[in-house]
């Protein structure tokens, strides 16, 4: 009755593999995504603008974004 204690050690690899390259991929693609946004600020209260929406006013202040 030994060959379900051969399967433990085999098991928890893996689940380390997945936990790392999960976190390695995520980390990439926060990353590209940062780079390649070019961010407005709010000129009256500074807060972000996120450049795929079509907001012309701010949601906080309501001042102009351009
Ligand atoms: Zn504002």
């Amino acid at each position: 009755m030994q060959e379900n204690d051969n399967e433990k050690p085999k098991k928890e690899k893996n689940l380390l593999d997945d936990i790392l390259a999960n976190a390695i991929s995520s980390t990439k693609k926060y990353e590209e995504t940062n780079a390649g946004l070019e961010t407005k600020k709010c000129k009256g209260c500074g807060a972000a603008r996120p450049d795929d929406t079509d907001l012309q006013y701010c949601d906080f202040c309501g001042g102009q974004f351009y």
